[in-house]
C-alpha cells in the first residue's frame, strides 16, 4: 500500500545580536550561569521590556533572505505557559502578525529543484535552560532568558527524512551566509520541531499529526521521522490511528518517547504585550536591510558557473557553505586556474574535510598554501601523488607545501641523466618484463613504470619516465 509523508518543521534560531531582545545584557554563549541577568530578562514585576534594533534587523535580513514579505508593523504578543525556566509565567512572542509572511527555501532533488514554502516567521525570546543533576535536581540558569529568536515555520511541503535534511542545510548555509546566527546545533542556537503524519494514497486515510519536539541535531531528525513513518503507517494498516501528541527522541533507545497530549493553541491565551507598543516599520529601513544582504548561496552558485566555467554540480558543492566559497576564491588570488582548484576542493580537500568532521575554516589549510602547492605541481617541482601527500602533510602541521617539499626532499626529478641510470638498473633487474612486453603484454610496461616509481622513491615524473622508457625498450 502505498502512503505519502506529510511533514512541517518548525525551526528556532538564535540571533547572535549583541544584546538580547528586551534588555541591554550581553547575548553570549559559555558565561557562568545566571551571570548574565537583569530585572527585565528575570521578568522581575515592573520591568520594561523595549525591543532591541538589532534582534529586529537580523530577524528581517532572515526573512529577507528566505524571500518573505516584511510586515509594516511589529506587535508582540504574551504565550501564556507555566515552565520553571520561564519566570513571567508568559513568553513575549507573535501572534497573529509574524514579522514575517511568507517565504520559501529551494532545495536541490535528483529530478529537480522544490520549493519548500514558509508559512511564517515570526520572533520571541528565549526561555532559561534547565539543568539536570545526577543527584535528581534541577538548576536553572538564565542567562539564556531573553535570548532572541526567530521561529521558522513551515508548510507541510516536505515529503520525506532526505527532504527534511537537505532543507535544514539550506537553511543554515543561508543564516550562516547572512551572519545572523551561530547556528550551532550542540550549543543550541538551532533546534528543530517535527510535525509528522502520513496519508494513505488510495484511501485519503490520515493518521494524527505527531509533533517531535527539540531534536538537537540534524541526524536525529532524519531518524526520528524515519521511526514515526514506520510508526504511523503500522498503525494505521492495523487499523488503528495515532493519537495527536507531542513527542521526544530518544538517541539511545533511536526511538521517539510520548511527552505530553498536544496543546491547542487556545490553552496558550495569546494576548498582546501590554508592555510593548506596536511599532511602524519604515519601507526605507527594510529596503536599507536589503542592500545590505551579501550574495547568497543561490546567485553566487550562478556566478561561479558563469565566471569559472565551472559545472552546476561543482558550483553548487563549493557555495553549499560561504566559508568554502571564500576559501576558493581566495585560492584564485594565488593561482589563475579555476578548474585545477575546484578539482582539488572537490577531491582531495573535501575528502579531508569529511574524514576530519570539521569545516574548511576550522582546517589548517589556508588559500595561499594550496595554491603554492598546485602551483609546484603545475611546474612539475613536484607530481601528482608526492601533491597529496604533502597536501595531507599541510592538514597535519599547518606548513607550507615549500617546507614540507625541502624538509622531506621531495623534489620531482625530471633530470634526464638521473632517470635514465635509474631506467637502466630497473630493466637490468627485469630483463622477463621485456621481453613480455615485446612479445604484446602491455601490462608488463606498467609494471616496469611501478618499479622506476618506487625506485626513485616518488619522486619520478612520470610523464617523463613513460617517455623515456619507451624509447629505451624500443631500442633495444
Ligand atoms: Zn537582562
Ligand atoms: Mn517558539
Amino acid at each position: 500500500m502505498a502512503y505519502k509523508t506529510i511533514i512541517g518543521l518548525e525551526i528556532h534560531v538564535e540571533l547572535a545580536t549583541k544584546h538580547k531582545i528586551f534588555c541591554n545584557c550581553p547575548n553570549e554563549y559559555g558565561a557562568e550561569a545566571n551571570t548574565l541577568v537583569c530585572p527585565i530578562c528575570l521578568g522581575l514585576p515592573g520591568a520594561l521590556p523595549v525591543l532591541d534594533k538589532e534582534a529586529l534587523e537580523y530577524g528581517i535580513k532572515a526573512g529577507i533572505a528566505f524571500n518573505g514579505s516584511i510586515s509594516n508593523i511589529i506587535k508582540m504578543d504574551r504565550k501564556n505557559y507555566f515552565y520553571p525556566d520561564l519566570t513571567k509565567g508568559y513568553q513575549i512572542s507573535q501572534a497573529e502578525i509574524p514579522f514575517c509572511d511568507g517565504g520559501y527555501i529551494e532545495i536541490e532533488l535528483e529530478e529537480g529543484t522544490k520549493k519548500i514554502t514558509l508559512n511564517r516567521i515570526h520572533i520571541e525570546e528565549d526561555t532559561g535552560k534547565q539543568l539536570h543533576s545526577e543527584d535528581g535536581m534541577t538548576l536553572i540558569d538564565f542567562n539564556r532568558a531573553g535570548v532572541p529568536l526567530i521561529e521558522i515555520v513551515t508548510n507541510p511541503d516536505i515529503n520525506s527524512a532526505e527532504e527534511a535534511k537537505l532543507f535544514l542545510d539550506k537553511l543554515r548555509a543561508i543564516l550562516k551566509y547572512i551572519g545572523v546566527s551561530n547556528v550551532k546545533m550542540e550549543e543550541g542556537s538551532l533546534r528543530c520541531d517535527v510535525n509528522i503524519n502520513v496519508v494513505n494514497t488510495k484511501s485519503n486515510v490520515k493518521s494524527n499529526i505527531t509533533e517531535i519536539k527539540n531534536l538537537n541535531s540534524f541526524k536525529a531528525v532524519v531518524k526520528a521521522i524515519e521511526f514515526e513513518e514506520k510508526r504511523h503507517i503500522e498503525l494505521l494498516e492495523a487499523g488503528s490511528n495515532t493519537d495527536r501528541e507531542t513527542r521526544r527522541w530518544d538517541e539511545t533507545k533511536g526511538e521517539t518517547i510520548i511527552m505530553r497530549k498536544k496543546f491547542g493553541v487556545s490553552d496558550y491565551r495569546f494576548a498582546e504585550d501590554g508592555d510593548i507598543p506596536p511599532i511602524k516599520i519604515a519601507g526605507e529601513w527594510i529596503e536599507e536591510i536589503r542592500k545590505s544582504l551579501p550574495e547568497l548561496p543561490h546567485a553566487k552558485k550562478e556566478r561561479f558557473i558563469k565566471e569559472y566555467n565551472l559545472s552546476d554540480y561543482d558550483a553548487g558543492v563549493l557555495t553549499q557553505s560561504k566559508e568554502l566559497s571564500i576559501f576558493f576564491e581566495d585560492t584564485l588570488k594565488y593561482i589563475d586556474d579555476s578548474k585545477l582548484v575546484s578539482n582539488w576542493i572537490m577531491g582531495d580537500v573535501l575528502r579531508r574535510l569529511n574524514d576530519d568532521e570539521i569545516e574548511i575554516e576550522e582546517s589548517n589549510l589556508k588559500p595561499k598554501d594550496l595554491a603554492e602547492l598546485l602551483i609546484l605541481i603545475r611546474d612539475g617541482k613536484i607530481n601528482n601523488n608526492t601533491g597529496k601527500k604533502v597536501l595531507k602533510e599541510m592538514f597535519d602541521t599547518g606548513k607550507s607545501p615549500e617546507t614540507i617539499v625541502k624538509e622531506k626532499g621531495l623534489i620531482q626529478i625530471s633530470d634526464e641523466g638521473a632517470l635514465k641510470e635509474i631506467i637502466e638498473k630497473v630493466l637490468s633487474e627485469n630483463e622477463q618484463s621485456i621481453i613480455d612486453y615485446k612479445n604484446g603484454k602491455d601490462r608488463a610496461l606498467g609494471f616496469l613504470v611501478g618499479q622506476i616509481m618506487k625506485a626513485s622513491r616518488g619522486k619520478a615524473n612520470p610523464q617523463l619516465v613513460n617517455k623515456m622508457l619507451l624509447e629505451i625498450i624500443n631500442e633495444r
